[in-house]
């Protein structure tokens, strides 16, 4: 009983310290607000009061989507229920998403999945206080200069006048309305499509958060009427060191090595494109475009990435994958990631970053401690393969 007591008391004065280093910290704040060309008023009407929320700081060293599989993630991405839903929001947008389309070149699809995944097609946006939450961040250590350079563009879109303080609400990390825009992305990328005069993207209406979502992907470069990626099937001795973000080729020339289509055809020549393959031999293998790299800029994670994707292939009318996951494997945990990249660049094989993300560098250097001791080098960051690399001298 009295442990418990003890303990209670420690996480009441953690808290009560957490809350008057904010206060000072807040302070401080403002006056760098100021100093950085925002009007006092709106650095005070949107910031005064305002307290340091726990919460924000628990979601923020608990983010699941890089704990769990690819096939894990793709399960709940493009459920049916979402693709279900997402025929649904098309059908109510449709006139709106062709505009959209024809003004920004970006296939209403992807617009469409993009906004099933970031919010449910507008169902769940986020009902945190935006400023609250992006001060929150601001003030833990972990990304402080990310976020307090959010948290000022924020009050940037507040003296615009384009929303009130408290109505700028959006998920636990500062993203924003249907398509979860960071205030960032917001000030660059933000279009006011319905001709309002506002850039409104937190209410019900989803046009202008949809239409700012073309315009980012067209000022990131999107290729009109290219695929993100395709399915395709590999030939049997096809050589697993060709599965590299840099190596670049035709489909057709592709197909001369025996990479195919499902159906057993060439894929049409879209563009430069690379084999990817996110759980390596075992798994589902893609051609992917220069499209798949634009569609990183909402998020780099290749399960993200393909969940977009593959959502708008079905909302197109497109089928589920014809090949198989290795369903018997698990996620590696962030610690293990960690280790995996350190143990692989004290072996010589370098990630380059130490960060628990298993981004084309780490899969290249996975590939390279393979290839060393011969095994197929399909660049699959596995639990067999951590072992591995504890065994390895
Ligand atoms: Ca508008």
């Amino acid at each position: 009983m009295r442990r418990v007591w003890v303990i209670m008391a420690l996480l009441w004065a953690g808290g009560a310290q957490a809350q008057d280093g904010f206060a000072d910290w807040r302070a401080g704040f403002e006056a760098r607000a100021v100093e950085a060309g925002i009007s006092a008023r709106v650095v005070r009407d949107a910031l005064d009061g305002v307290s340091y929320d726990p919460e924000v700081i628990k979601r923020d060293r608990n983010q699941s989507e890089f704990t769990k599989t690819v096939w894990e993630y793709l399960s709940t991405a493009v459920s049916d229920a979402r693709v279900a839903n997402g025929r649904k929001a098309l059908a109510r947008m449709g006139d709106a998403l062709d505009r959209i389309e024809a003004e920004y070149g970006v296939d209403k699809h992807i617009v469409t999945a993009i906004w099933g995944l970031e919010s449910a097609y507008g169902t769940f946006r986020g009902g945190k206080d935006v400023i609250r939450s992006l001060a929150t961040l601001a003030y833990d250590a972990r990304r402080a200069a990310f976020f307090e350079g959010q948290l000022l563009d924020a009050l940037r879109i507040l003296e615009a006048g384009d929303v009130a303080p408290r109505a700028m609400v959006g998920s636990w990390a500062g993203a924003m309305g249907h398509t979860q825009f960071m205030p960032g992305s917001y000030l660059s990328y933000a279009v006011d499509f319905d001709g309002d005069g506002k850039r409104s993207i937190w209410g019900d209406v989803a046009v202008d958060a949809l239409a700012s979502t073309a315009n980012y992907l067209s000022e990131f470069g999107w290729v009109s009427g290219q695929p993100w990626g395709v399915e395709v099937m590999l030939p049997e001795g096809f050589d697993y060191r060709l599965a590299a973000r840099e190596t670049l080729k035709l489909p057709s020339d592709w197909a001369a090595l025996g990479v195919r289509g499902t159906d057993g055809a060439a894929v049409p020549d879209h563009g430069m494109a690379s084999v990817l393959l996110p759980a390596g031999a075992q798994g589902v293998a893609f051609l992917i475009f220069e499209n798949f790299a634009v569609l990183e800029r909402y998020n780099t994670a290749d399960a993200y990435v393909i969940g977009v994707g593959h959502l708008a292939d079905r909302l197109r009318g497109g089928s589920g994958f014809q090949g198989s996951w290795p369903l018997g494997d698990r996620g590696l945990s962030f610690d293990e990631r960690i280790e995996l990249q350190e143990r692989l660049t004290a072996l010589g094989f370098d990630t380059v970053k130490i960060d628990a993300k298993i981004g084309p560098l780490t899969i290249n250097a996975v590939r390279g401690f393979q290839d060393s001791v011969g095994l197929v080098p399909d660049g699959y960051a596995s639990p067999a393969l951590l072992e591995r690399l504890r065994d390895a001298k």
